[in-house]
């Protein structure tokens, strides 16, 4: 090309030639992806060739860490899985929901889901004509008989283990049952991750996470992702991403990318420190009840021994003593961190009652085991002699 002036080289990129391979995963932050010429822009444009074109639609940096996830999700088995990241977990719901479903069908759930998904059904996807019937999906005569004479039900969709006393959905059983009567199923995977549980293996139809927890790990992003195994719904989950607008940006996919390469480092240590404090806090005269799977007084143990790996780094317990004995332990920590999220690093508590499910009223919050005096707990990757002594502080 000749000389170009001032202005032209401010604007144009002159590092035309590729360097090496980048040892680390780039941050590609472009809205959109130049073609060589027209033919090559068609042969993009209609899906003959690969490549991309438009940030919404797709990005490199993005692809790398859904196509992560998926070999994750999928390890092991000959599934292929297919992966999309979206903005947040929220995001990756809705965007399922919006490929798959329409007004007049209707979801099956679980009446304790994460607080947000049981929001966005009810005042969100009902105005919209889907239906929600939420119910104990662990009874199956309940179930079959729902699906039996039910038709507009199209999706099951359930959590396990589930937040925050830690219930788990069987998932052979949902699968078999979905099978039977022709239902999507749909699991959010977010307590467990793929490296303790792999729902898709056990024939689950799509995966949902919040990767803003466990996946990333450390806090700083938010972000969500879908796993299915099925082409032409992945299609139709895509359309709703691109057209809707709930794709992921670069720099939170990178930064869950970083996060996931020591996702079995953090797991296995959460998960020993967890059940060495679950052991510490069953001792205590102070604690009532402690909710953990590795405990075999939970009622789902041997379930969470069937389908997970381990039992995960999520937990509660319930002080002698309500609200005010929860206040006041909760106020004398030092080193957990009082936060509504949950998966980091580092150990996080929260007091469901005032904090997650506050907007759930009080007899419905009894009734899936959130009492006033509940306690959750993410545990974290930090010396469990620490921990343990800064839960002692609390319950004295
Ligand atoms: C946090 C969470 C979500 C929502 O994810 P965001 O990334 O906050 O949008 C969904 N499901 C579960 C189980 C969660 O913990």
């Amino acid at each position: 090309m000749e000389k170009l002036h001032f202005d032209s080289i401010c604007v144009h990129d002159l590092n035309e030639t590729l360097t090496t391979k980048p040892h680390q995963l780039p941050i590609y932050a472009t809205s959109s992806f130049d073609f060589v010429n027209l033919e090559q822009g068609e042969e993009i444009f209609t899906g003959r060739q690969n490549g991309h074109v438009y940030g919404r639609y797709g990005n490199p940096t993005i692809d790398a860490v859904a196509n992560k996830i998926a070999a994750l999700e999928t390890y092991g088995s000959e599934l292929e899985g297919l992966g999309l990241m979206t903005s947040s977990g929220m995001s990756a719901i809705s965007t399922l929901m919006m490929g798959l479903l329409q007004s007049g069908d209707s979801i099956l759930a679980q009446g304790n889901l994460y607080g947000g998904t049981t929001e966005l059904f009810i005042k969100i996807l009902m105005p919209l004509g889907i239906g929600v019937k939420l119910m104990d999906l662990n009874d199956l005569d309940l179930v079959e008989t729902t699906l039996k004479s039910d038709a507009t039900i199209k999706m099951i969709y359930f959590e396990t283990p589930s937040n925050p006393t830690l219930d788990c959905i069987d998932i052979e059983n949902m699968v078999a049952l979905a099978k039977k009567y022709h239902k999507i199923t749909c699991a959010d995977n977010t307590f467990a991750t793929p490296y303790l549980q792999q729902p898709l293996i056990l024939g689950v139809d799509y995966v949902i996470h919040s990767t803003t927890k466990y996946l990333n790990g450390h806090g700083n992003s938010i972000t969500g992702a879908i796993v299915g195994t099925d082409p032409v719904g992945m299609k139709r989950v895509w359309t709703a991403l691109k057209l809707v607008g709930t794709n992921c940006n670069p720099f939170d996919a990178w930064l869950t990318y970083m996060g996931m390469k020591t996702l079995p480092l953090r797991m296995d240590k959460q998960c020993a420190n967890a059940t060495a404090l679950a052991n510490f806090l069953s001792k205590s005269d102070k604690v009532l009840k402690v909710n953990y799977l590795s405990l075999d007084t939970h009622r789902h143990h041997h379930l969470a021994c069937k389908q997970m790996k381990n039992f995960g780094a999520m937990m509660s317990f319930e002080l002698h003593g309500g609200l005010e004995a929860g206040r006041k332990f909760m106020n004398s920590l030092k080193l957990c961190s009082l936060a509504p999220t949950l998966g980091d690093v580092d150990t996080l508590i929260l007091h469901p009652a005032t904090m997650s499910h506050i907007n759930v009223a009080k007899s419905i919050r009894e009734q899936n085991g959130i009492t006033d005096g509940l306690i959750r707990v993410s545990v974290g990757i930090e010396a469990i002699e620490d921990l343990i002594q800064d839960m002692e502080r609390g319950l004295s």
